[in-house]
């Protein structure tokens, strides 16, 4: 399945409770691109700027990532999928289903959580991560028991560098005009579904469920 949804619109959080009450591997984009961040590697230093800068990475390069980490968990034996950031243009879009069919696999949710501007503002300016297990908290709404320190493996929280109000203005526009019209396209394929994201986080996740029961489960 994929998660669509503006930034701070809460993929990350809802990945984290499907992938447990789904048995599903969860695969950010962003968690990949910022892993290869601090790696140090030769693609880390390549994207570090477009990425803090709020564009997007070259389909190109995230294309490679993304989908040889997918190639590797259907080798690994994973019966399913959820992906967080990825696709995140038509192109990649078009890559995705045909490395899937490939792997006679093919993307069979679309969930796109919907969120007015100025929360995400609200959202993201409060974020804080964990670089270690990519865990997400709320300074107000959600968090952590301890200030600064990831409640699921103790890693040290961070305000990212992307995440200031200027850059996240960026990233709403980039994503109207680059990811939204992956609506369309997964509309067309009869895969998607839109849901209110201005919930609470246990609402939410009920509504991603009902959706998840009716593609999957019968
Ligand atoms: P995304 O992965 O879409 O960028 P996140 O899951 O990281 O979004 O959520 C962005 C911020 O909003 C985080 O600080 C998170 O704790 C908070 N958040 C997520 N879902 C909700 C919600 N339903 N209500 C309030 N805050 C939320
Ligand atoms: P995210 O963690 O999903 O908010 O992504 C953080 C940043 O990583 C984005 O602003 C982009 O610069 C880059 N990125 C993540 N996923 C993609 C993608 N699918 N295509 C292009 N860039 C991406």
């Amino acid at each position: 399945m994929v998660l669509l949804g503006p930034p701070g619109a809460g993929k990350g959080t809802q990945a984290k409770r499907i992938v447990e009450s789904r048995s599903l591997v969860h695969l950010s984009s962003g968690d990949l691109l910022r892993a290869e961040r601090s790696a140090g590697t030769e693609l880390g230093k390549k994207v570090a700027s477009i990425m803090d800068s709020g564009q997007l990475v070259s389909d190109e390069l995230v294309t490679e990532v993304v989908l040889g980490r997918i190639r590797e968990e259907f080798e690994r034996g994973e019966s399913g999928l959820l992906l967080d950031g990825f696709p995140r243009t038509i192109s990649q879009a078009k890559d995705l289903d045909e490395a899937l069919a490939g792997l006679d696999e093919k993307v069979g949710k679309v969930i796109s959580l919907k969120l007015a501007d100025e929360i995400v503002v609200e959202r993201l300016v409060g974020r804080r991560s964990c670089p270690k297990c990519g865990r997400v908290y709320h300074i107000q709404a959600s968090a952590p028991k301890r200030k600064g320190v990831c409640d699921a493996c103790d890693g040290e929280l961070v305000h990212r560098s992307d995440d200031t109000e200027e850059v996240v203005r960026e990233r709403l526009d980039v994503y109207v005009r680059q990811t939204q019209p992956l609506e369309e396209y997964y509309g067309q394929a009869g895969l998607l579904s839109e849901i209110d994201a201005n919930m609470a986080i246990e609402q939410v996740s009920g509504e991603i469920e009902k959706d998840l029961d009716l593609a999957f489960d019968n």
